[in-house]
């Protein structure tokens, strides 16, 4: 058989995030001495009380369907987190659990964007948003975030690029790969930008929202622009501020026939999250929250080494982030430099090339975020790793000429 595959697989590619970190791996595996600094996710273990709830759940028999859009437990905390940590009042049908928040995210864009639909994505981005978008048939609109603005879509930046045909934009804070965050003026000001379009939905991905390392409450659109409610999705999960990536349960609020249709959508392929993570998300986000704290704490001390020792090597430019774990590096300054080996620099894709080959380091460059010369640094993991890790990146540029 000559197997053809649709039309559709032409317009995606593998998670470049992914790729990079497979790429590690694998040399890893043949013996190499390389530091992975790709990875998306906490370096710590999910907390026991959450192991301990999906243990009690398993024994007590809840291993089997739920409801597509999650248990009513779950839903019913969900509900409660928004109310307590996000100021937003949202019923049960407004509330959609999902097998990740990557997956609340592609429902929602399937649910939505067709053939001719323009979805505006501010860059750097995740990057997975452009090729789901794609993946439903629309088009991705980039708008680049320089440094200059914490590497954030502002008003300002947005309001060009919107046109009769765009259907959603997507909004990220704390950011991946940036760290940036919104202010309520920002939010403010992208909620005036909106108010005569109440057909663009916008999509706030909040699932960095516990990691931040600043002072200032956590503020979401839909909390800051309550007139916007109707037309915003508020996706957040339990991956990175439990350490749960694993066990992938994200969640989403928004206008009740959205959440219907992902319903819909998601009875149709996965029907509900696993039932035992369920149960596990459900002690997350009633329990307490000292364990995210100390995961907090620990990603602001290593933020704070790696900010430290990388601001004094030539070449880079450090953007401190204001959460996520993530330094987005410029490389204005490496670009065009030459390798020991005689090989010229062209593009951050180079660098990081470099960087695994003879650096000993694995980092995700910044064409895959939509932002380029960047190159991205995750800094979940090990305090002594990431010290030995800055220190050869340091050397290596070091040996460019
Ligand atoms: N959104 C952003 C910005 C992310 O970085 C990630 C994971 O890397 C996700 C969503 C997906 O999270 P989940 O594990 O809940 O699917």
């Amino acid at each position: 058989m000559t197997l053809t595959l649709a039309a559709r697989m032409g317009r995606i590619k593998p998670s470049p995030t992914t790729a990079a970190s497979a790429r590690a791996s694998a040399l890893i595996a043949q013996g190499q001495d390389i530091l992975a600094l790709t990875t998306g996710e906490p370096d710590f273990d999910t907390p026991s009380h959450i192991q301990e709830a999906a243990l009690e759940a398993m024994r007590a028999g809840q291993t089997r369907y739920t409801a597509v859009d999650g248990t009513v437990a779950l839903k019913t905390a969900i509900q409660a987190k928004f109310a307590r940590e996000n100021n937003l009042n949202y019923a049960l049908n407004q509330i959609i659990a999902g097998t990740g928040a990557k997956q609340v995210i592609f429902n929602a864009l399937m649910a939505t964007i067709g053939a001719g639909d323009e979805v505006i994505i501010p860059t750097p981005s995740w990057v997975s948003y452009p090729d789901i978008v794609k993946l439903a048939g629309g088009t991705p609109v980039f708008v680049e975030c320089p440094a200059a603005d914490g590497f954030m879509p502002t008003a300002a930046t947005l309001a060009p690029l919107i046109t009769p045909r765009t259907k959603a934009i997507m909004l990220n804070a704390p950011g991946n790969p940036s760290g940036g965050l919104f202010s309520r003026d920002e939010l403010q000001a992208l909620g005036e930008m909106l108010a005569d379009r109440p057909d663009i939905l916008v999509i706030t991905d909040d699932i960095y929202e516990h990691i931040r390392f600043t002072d200032a409450p956590f503020l979401t659109l839909a909390e800051v622009c309550p007139e916007l409610k109707e037309q915003v999705l508020t996706v957040n999960g339990v991956s990175k501020s439990f350490a749960m990536t694993g066990w992938r349960i994200g969640y989403g609020a928004g206008p009740a026939p959205l959440i219907a249709a992902m319903k819909t959508l998601q009875g149709q392929s996965t029907t509900n999250p696993n039932a035992i993570a369920q149960a596990a998300a459900v002690a997350a986000l009633n329990g307490p929250l000292d364990c995210v704290e100390m995961q907090r704490q620990a990603f602001q001390r290593r933020r704070d080494a790696a900010v430290a020792h990388l601001s004094k090597v030539e070449g880079l430019e450090v953007t401190s982030p204001q959460g996520a774990f993530y330094l987005f590096l410029g490389l204005h300054g490496v670009i065009g430099k030459t390798t020991p080996q005689g090989d010229t620099l062209h593009s951050d894709g180079d660098v990081v090339e470099y960087l695994l080959t003879q650096g000993g380091v694995a980092l995700v460059a910044g064409a895959g975020f939509g932002l380029s010369p960047y190159m991205r640094l995750s800094f979940a993991l090990a305090d002594d790793a990431l010290a030995e890790a800055c220190l050869r990146i340091e050397r290596a540029l070091a040996d460019l000429s």
